[in-house]
């Protein structure tokens, strides 16, 4: 039987100051920083991985930071316009209330019957909260500043902007496992035949050309592969669609593997472990700054190259 992938595994972005990012993911959205790295193709960069209270695959949103001065990208076709969060829906006027205090723009809407909360973080990332009957993996995270029962539930969606909705749906259906559920205006909605938590796709058609990557873009979308073994099937399937997937590359925390799609955005397929742990304790996620192996040796130069970071603040509660 060919694969079908549950939903997504993580989503990443550029974003330019690092402090200035982990104080909102953490400060407002209240989300756990649970890995300080650095890009493992550009090692002057911090990667930051922000998600539950334990990394859960599924939850974690995770940035490149390149900084004031790297190069701010554009929105348009090829790339993921929002990453969607699930909330319960006793949780939406709390978030209405929350990002209204700490001064972000939020929009409301229902859209395919559920209620969706619409904002930007601080780099223009588009983000939306969406109260649904849904699935969900995340663990609470004890020190967040939002309490419990509003803490953010893992993702629900994205949604991809493309110029023609064919062949994008074509790998999402006959590669990855997705199944065309509803269409809402010019909004298709796909979801992953097994279901599960952030199993939702949806595609918009957009005029615009193509995007360009850099801060404030979403640089990749990664979909959960079961293991390695399942990922290669994946990838005889996209080379069977004239895709030119990656190899498997050992991203330390899971295995990945790159394709982009006939429509320009960039699929990642990432396996759900070895996970968050293998070099913190659970209880010190995201305390210090790891590195793989074979970074190691470099460790004195990587440390002085990258931007000054703090770690989260956490403001006071107005
Ligand atoms: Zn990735």
């Amino acid at each position: 039987m060919a694969p079908v992938t549950p939903g997504i595994h993580h989503v990443t972005a550029i974003v330019g100051d690092p402090q200035r990012n982990a104080d909102f993911y953490v400060g407002v959205l209240g989300l756990r920083f649970v890995k300080k790295t650095v890009n493992h193709d550009d090692t002057g960069t911090y990667h930051f991985y922000f998600g539950d209270g334990e990394g859960t695959p599924g939850t974690n949103i995770t940035f490149f930071a390149w900084g004031e001065q790297g190069q701010r990208g554009t929105f348009g076709a090829g790339q993921t316009q929002t990453t969607a969060y699930l909330v319960d829906e006793d949780s939406l006027d709390y978030w209405a209330d929350r990002l209204a205090a700490h001064d972000v723009e939020v929009t409301r809407e229902e859209r395919f019957d559920e209620t969706v909360l619409g904002f930007e973080d601080p780099d223009g990332i588009g983000l939306e909260l969406v109260a649904a009957d849904a699935p969900s993996d995340a663990t609470p995270w004890a020190d967040s500043p939002v309490p419990e029962a509003h803490q953010l539930k893992g993702f629900y969606s994205v949604r991809l902007a493309v110029s023609e909705f064919g062949p994008t749906e074509e790998i999402l259906t006959d590669v990855l496992g997705f199944e065309h559920e509803a269409t809402d205006g010019g909004r298709r909605r796909y979801r992953s035949a097994t279901g599960g938590p952030g199993s939702v796709v949806d595609l918009v058609e957009t005029d615009q050309p193509r995007g360009r990557m850099g801060a404030g873009t979403v640089h990749h979308v990664a979909f959960e592969a079961a293991d390695e073994a399942t990922m290669r099937e994946f990838r005889e399937a996209y080379k069977q669609q004239e895709m030119k997937p990656s190899e498997v590359i050992d991203r330390k925390y899971f295995r990945a593997l790159y394709a982009r799609e006939p429509g320009g955005v960039l699929f990642e397929l990432s396996t759900p472990g070895p996970g968050f742990a293998v070099d913190e304790d659970l209880d010190s996620l995201g305390t210090s700054l790891t590195l793989p192996e074979w970074l190691e040796s470099d460790r004195d130069v990587i440390e002085r190259q990258l931007l000054p970071f703090d770690g989260p603040s956490i403001p006071a509660e107005k």
